[in-house]
């Protein structure tokens, strides 16, 4: 029980808040989660959780539910555009780290999330878009919204994602998202879209020579069972932009984008519905995590470019960890340092590996596309042990 602190104002209700909020409960820490956007069940697109993130999910007693209504992914395999194989990474994970990594709709791991979040007595405050926070000696700390609203606590979590308010709060003069000049696609189809190239539980992705695309199972849901993504270079035009066209016009734009590439490329294209149109954003390093009685965790922290698939695990691995360290009871500020002294070094090298990998879906001529392919069949295996760190993280046991 931690004897200093009695409320957390947690803002932000994706993946971060919710589960923050779960752990300081554990702590003896009331927790109020304030999302910006009203209660939604249908959001986003797919993605993996890593077993890192995994073991989390099992810590708050919800993994199993997430591996039943999502998909085990037992390997990541790479194409060429052509369709040769250039190799395969991320085998037999549960085995080698005591959990697999899992595709699942960000809709139902964000329900889970916040249905468990209900059941452990969290408050939970939707249409709460922060604008301010107050941090005055002697009072509680206050988190001022959009509608006019307050609320008081004993400190701030800043769970509020790429686009943080509380990170200006921290840093007033710190960086902002800059677009990292890609842009991503995706969406779900049936599984009856495959049914031609059976791909079990695998993970298949695709170097083009411009851009990037990716399928795999995601749901026990026939109808959205299988996720799908494409990465590409933006040319300058942004996420905005394309949400503002047709559904037609942006698959016409994926259509032209993959035309050639091999099946079921074009199969899942056409089958397409309801597209997600995402930037893809990058923070710089930021020279702090908090200020005062505000703590940054998650992508408001340490944004990460989606290219090594760890954003949310990380975000997951935060709550776990602040939560234990809140637990130990110490002054506020000496947690918060404590929290920022064990996750930055992981959460940076992580950063990193992401901008690497996004290098990769860039525009290259057809000798470097040819090369960086005859590469990668090369290094894949060496690339692939040299991953293991991250997965092999349990933040159960992190100290
Ligand atoms: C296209 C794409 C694919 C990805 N795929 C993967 C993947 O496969 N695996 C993986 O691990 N990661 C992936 N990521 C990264 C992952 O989504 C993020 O790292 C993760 O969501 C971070 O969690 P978070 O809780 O910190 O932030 P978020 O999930 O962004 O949650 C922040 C929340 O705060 C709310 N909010 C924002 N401002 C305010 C405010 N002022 N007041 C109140 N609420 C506010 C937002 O509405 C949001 O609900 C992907 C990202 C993208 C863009």
């Amino acid at each position: 029980m931690s004897r200093h602190f009695r409320k957390a104002l947690v803002i932000g209700g994706g993946i971060a808040g919710p589960a923050t909020a779960i752990f300081l409960r554990q702590a003896g820490i009331d927790a109020e989660v304030f999302e910006a956007w009203p209660w939604s069940t249908g959001i986003g697109g797919g993605l993996q959780i890593a077993p890192n993130g995994m073991h989390v999910l099992a810590e708050i007693g919800i993994s199993d539910e997430l591996i039943r209504r999502g998909s085990i992914a037992e390997s990541f395999d790479f194409y060429s555009q052509s369709g040769a194989r250039l190799g395969s990474v991320n085998r037999n994970m549960q085995e080698r780290f005591g959990q697999p990594a899992v595709n699942m709709c960000r809709a139902t791991l964000n329900t889970v999330l916040i249905d468990k979040a209900w059941c452990e007595n969290v408050s939970l405050h939707f249409e709460k878009r922060l604008v301010a926070i107050e941090d005055r000696a002697d009072r509680p700390v206050v988190a001022h919204f959009s509608d006019g609203t307050m609320a008081e606590g004993d400190f701030i979590i800043g769970a509020d994602g790429v686009h943080s308010t509380v990170r200006t709060h921290v840093l007033p003069d710190g960086p902002r998202p800059f677009d990292t000049g890609l842009i991503g696609f995706g969406g779900f189809v049936p599984r009856a879209v495959l049914a031609d190239r059976p791909i079990g539980r695998c993970v298949e992705t695709t170097f083009g020579r411009s851009g990037f695309f990716g399928y795999g199972f995601c749901s026990s849901d026939p109808a959205d069972g299988v996720m799908w993504w494409s990465t590409q270079p933006s040319h300058g035009i942004d996420a905005a932009t394309y949400r503002a066209m047709s559904q037609q016009e942006i698959k016409q734009h994926l259509r032209l984008f993959h035309a050639g590439w091999h099946d079921p490329i074009p199969q899942i294209l056409d089958a397409a519905e309801n597209i997600v149109v995402s930037d893809t954003l990058d923070v710089a390093t930021l020279p702090v995590w908090s200020r005062g009685r505000a703590l940054l965790i998650g992508d408001a922290a340490h944004a990460t470019s989606p290219h090594a698939g760890q954003g949310a695990s990380l975000a997951l691995e935060d709550a776990l960890r602040l939560g234990r360290l809140m637990q130990d009871g110490h002054e506020l500020g000496q947690t918060f340092q404590r929290f920022e002294t064990e996750r930055r070094p992981r959460a940076e090298k992580i950063v990193a590996l992401a901008r690497r990998n996004g290098n990769s879906k860039r525009e290259f001529s057809p000798t470097g596309a040819w090369l960086r392919d005859h590469m990668l069949k090369l290094l894949l295996p060496v690339t692939a042990k040299g991953m293991n760190w991250m997965y092999a993280y349990d933040p159960r046991r992190a100290a």
